[in-house]
């Protein structure tokens, strides 16, 4: 049933195939086993885009993976996969599954509660969620192994859930989030049966637990085409679980320039490869809040960097939990808040001690959203971008230059 294309057929360039991940292919075949890259990977580099990181598909269990690798160790309890270790990358490995037929429990919802049941590589291909990630690439053959005409609609940028779209939105609600996410990452669109039943379902979002929903949050804005996405989901009724945030922030003064202009440098800096950090992006969605409260405490009579203090406290306490911001970003978004007040007004025996924070070098950054929306000088944001990218001698001379 599942078609198979050779290398000039889906031109993939082997070259940017992981060694890695051709390592571990490699060593389960010489072991007997299938496997394959698949998923995320094999989607980018048909497309061909480098791929954020590479997932194999075997049929050996996680027990046989383990085995075979001196570096490698079982994850999870209810989806056991392995990562297999090669210095700075991780192949995650993941035996093939069968989604149920009624063998996995579900909630009254229909969410799938359990789903460790081994299975063949079609039933793998099967319970994967849209046509274009369900593509094999064997990187011993050069083949990719397709059973649901996923190549033609990769190549047609048509998002199209496998199965029947409510059953498998009922089993995961995040898969809403995921095709309008590749739906905008593509440029392309949702295949109108899958897209139907969205707007009805869309309030299942709110069952899903806050640490998913944070991850995928997190992929929506950074898929390099955050904007976009952004706008489907609202025109889908899904960012009301998702992003109470943004509805906030964009009835904010000022506030929707302000987000805009963070997204648009998110998705430039996701196109040139650069990284993206969740705190600088939090940061960066909530500021227009916190400002607004920050001046609020100010003409409440509080002195500005208390008033700042309690803002941040203020904000965050209502949205950490709503948008499952972990601790360790909510700590970096207060430094990088917390510096702000410092740029306006800064005495040069001070501005040593600034760049000797951690933070200092993306709070510059923060420092230019918000000359670009207008709110700060955009001459001397530039004077602090500058002092963070000079060396220690620069530091020096742009510091005495300005006693
Ligand atoms: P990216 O990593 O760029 O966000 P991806 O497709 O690699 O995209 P992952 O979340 O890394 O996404 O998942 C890897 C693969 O696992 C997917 O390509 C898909 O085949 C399968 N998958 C992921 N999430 C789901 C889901 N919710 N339901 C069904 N299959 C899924
Ligand atoms: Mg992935």
């Amino acid at each position: 049933k599942a078609r198979i294309y050779h290398q000039e057929q889906h031109g993939i360039d082997r070259r940017l195939v992981s060694r890695n991940a051709i390592k571990v292919c490699e060593v389960l075949n010489q072991k007997g086993f299938q496997a394959f890259i698949v998923g995320g990977a094999v989607r980018d580099l048909i497309l061909g885009l480098e791929p954020k990181d590479f997932d194999v598909a075997t049929n050996a269990t996680p027990e046989e993976v383990r085995a075979s690798f001196r570096r490698a160790r079982i994850i999870g309890r209810r989806f056991q996969l392995v990562h297999v270790v090669f210095g700075p990358e991780i192949i995650e490995t993941s035996t093939f599954r069968a989604n149920s037929n009624g063998q996995n429990k579900t909630d009254e919802h229909g969410r799938i509660l359990n789903d460790n049941v081994f299975g063949t590589q079609e039933e793998d291909a099967a319970r994967r969620d849209f046509t274009l990630n369900a593509l094999y690439y064997d990187p011993l053959t050069e083949q990719v192994i397709d059973y649901h005409n996923g190549l033609s609609d990769l190549r047609k940028h048509i998002v199209r859930i496998i199965g029947d779209p409510e059953t498998r939105y009922r089993e995961d609600p995040v898969r809403m989030l995921r095709a309008v996410r590749f739906a905008a990452k593509l440029n392309g669109t949702i295949e109108p049966h899958t897209k139907e039943p969205i707007k009805r379902l869309a309030d299942l979002i709110s069952n899903v637990p806050d640490s998913r929903l944070f991850d995928e949050t997190l992929k929506l804005m950074t898929c390099g085409n955050a904007l976009a996405c952004l706008k489907q989901l609202r025109e889908e009724g899904l960012h009301e679980g998702t992003l109470p945030l943004l509805d906030v922030v964009l009835k904010q003064p000022g506030g929707q320039k302000f987000v805009e202009l963070t997204l648009d440098r998110t998705d430039h800096r996701v196109r040139q490869g650069k990284s993206v950090s969740p705190s600088f992006l939090y940061a960066a969605l909530l500021w227009r809040l916190v400002d607004v409260y920050w001046k609020r405490n100010i003409a409440q009579k509080e002195p500005p960097m208390q008033a700042l203090i309690h803002a941040a406290d203020q904000v965050l306490e209502d949205q950490v939990h709503k948008l499952a911001i972990q601790r360790r970003h909510t700590t970096d978004m207060r430094e990088i808040w917390f510096m702000q007040p410092r740029f306006e007004h800064p005495v040069p025996r001070q501005i040593w001690k600034m760049t000797e924070q951690p933070r200092f070098r993306a709070a510059c950054d923060f420092l230019q959203l918000r000359a670009a929306s207008g709110e700060f000088d955009s001459v001397q944001a530039q004077w602090w971008m500058d002092l963070a990218d000079t060396d220690a001698a620069g530091k020096t001379r742009m510091i005495e230059e300005l006693t």
